[in-house]
């Protein structure tokens, strides 16, 4: 996989080095020598990743990254600082301004090519998702309050076959805020239900367990995995960290661990664990948005379009019968007009739910728009359909629905309604939807609180 990568350094050799390096792993580079530069070529060319030197002339790289980061054009954007020495303080700096990750000078090849597949990984999901949302040109920005999110305390799995160790790696990450659960029970967060889980902490420097074998199984189990794993890897097991980045681990620490960095990139997971996560819903709830009517729950007139569609094509060619209702509340206005619109609209909730309760599973149940319902019943005769359409006829007639939250206030409402079935190749969605109408428009001048199937 490749991506383009900006490498923002103000000493040429050193950005002569860089882009040799990733120029050798197939990257396209981007070069700025300073700040400003940096945040012209991003707003210009939105590079997949960023590599930025903390220490440069007139602006350095914090405020390059804090700029990028309040810019919703390049928040999402990856900022990987390169701080020159290993210092604590730096590092705290670079979070502030909103860095996603960190290397220390000089860089090492390995660690740098396992942050980078690590990030690329990261973008191609929240890609995805991003462009799945869709919403117009700032897809993909949080809220504050989302913001707020990522930043809270993360939950954290920690597997630690060595108490000593375990220890050690807990007692800063519970002083930092955040909550964990151990194997053996000595964790703070031991009832996992209470909130979902962020992270996976894999120490797998000497471990009576197999790590890779482990990694692989919360990969590839359903209920794991959305779960950022972090390898925890002696210096010398360059080999076992970089398969476990192959399986699938997400970032790799070096044991012996400096607290400073443990908790960094628990932030970085966290944080990118639950942008994606934040993404998904929303493209979840959008794709329900787009086929279902808010009011009811049931299906929107585009879902009720697309299915007649495709039972249409399988009725023609699989020769199974297919049939339509279309059902329509008898005076409703009257519903209205008397009681108010709120009234009408819990009737409208209390008739959909009703209809649902007496229809089969596979029978799809929509609300084209207003007072008017149709369902969709699949492999069914006209005979069958007129039966069903009876049943539901009779279970709105049979029980008052409720005005009121309380149910103080009741009042009977009848429904009528119409039958149309399949009738061969040449048959058309609107074709069929106006036989349906027909027939429920003489079941409303046959007296209403009945059904026909006559189309004439
Ligand atoms: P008929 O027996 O001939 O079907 O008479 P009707 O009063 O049910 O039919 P009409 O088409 O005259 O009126 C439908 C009413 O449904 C008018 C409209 O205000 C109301 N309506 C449509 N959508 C909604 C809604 O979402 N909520 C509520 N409360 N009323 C709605
Ligand atoms: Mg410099
Ligand atoms: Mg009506």
């Amino acid at each position: 996989m490749s991506a383009r990568i900006l490498v923002v350094d103000d000493i040429l050799a050193n950005r002569r080095l860089m882009q040799a390096k990733l120029e050798a792993k197939y990257y396209t580079v981007l070069l700025a020598e300073n700040g400003a530069e940096a945040i012209e070529i991003t707003r210009q060319e939105e590079p997949e990743i960023i590599l930025l030197d903390v220490m440069m002339p007139g602006m350095d790289g914090y405020e390059v990254c804090r700029r990028l980061k309040d810019d919703p054009q390049t928040a999402h954007i990856p900022v990987v600082m390169l701080t020159a020495l290993n210092e604590t303080s730096d590092r705290v700096r670079g979070l502030e301004a909103g860095a996603d990750d960190f290397l220390t000078k000089p860089v090492d090849d390995f660690a740098l090519m396992a942050r980078l597949g690590a990030l690329n990984r990261y973008n191609a999901v929240a890609h995805e998702l991003r462009k799945r949302e869709a919403s117009g040109a700032h897809a993909g920005s949080l809220s504050e309050e989302e913001t707020k999110v990522l930043e809270q305390g993360s939950n954290i799995l920690l597997v630690d076959s060595n108490p000593s160790t375990a220890r050690m790696i807990l007692e800063p990450l519970e002083s930092a805020g955040h909550r964990l659960l151990t194997l053996d029970g000595k964790g703070s967060q031991q009832d996992r239900k209470k909130s979902k889980l962020d992270i996976v902490l894999l120490n797998a420097s000497h471990q009576t367990f197999d790590p890779l074998r482990l990694c692989a199984h919360f990969r590839s189990s359903e209920t794991t995995r959305a779960l950022s794993i972090i390898v925890i890897a002696n210096e010398c097991d360059r080999e076992l960290a970089a398969q476990a980045l192959e399986i699938g681990a997400n970032d790799i620490i070096q044991a012996p661990i400096a607290p400073e960095e443990l908790l960094a990139r628990i932030a970085t997971q966290t944080r990118r664990n639950r942008y994606v996560e934040i993404l998904r819903q929303r493209v979840d709830r959008g794709l329900e948005l787009s086929v279902i009517d808010q009011l009811t729950g049931l299906y929107n007139r585009r879902y009720m379009t697309n299915q007649m569609a495709l039972w249409m094509k399988r009725a023609s060619s699989g020769g199974e019968p297919l049939s339509v209702v279309a059902a329509d509340i008898d005076h409703f206005k009257l519903v209205n007009d008397k009681y108010g619109h709120e009234a009408g609209d819990r009737v409208l909730q209390q008739f959909a739910e009703r209809i649902q309760r007496h229809v089969r599973p596979k029978d799809i149940v929509c609300r084209p728009g207003g007072e008017e319902f149709l369902i969709i019943l699949p492999e069914t005769s006209a005979e069958f359909a007129w039966k069903a359409a009876e049943r539901i006829r009779r279970a709105i007639d049979a029980e008052p629905f409720e005005l009121d939250t309380e149910g103080a206030v009741t009042l009977n409402v009848t429904v009528s309604a119409g039958v149309a079935t399949y009738n061969g190749e040449d048959d058309t969605i609107g074709e069929m939807l106006k036989r349906a109408d027909n027939a429920l428009y003489h079941a409303k001048n046959a007296g209403r609180n009945r059904v026909t199937n006559i189309a004439a």
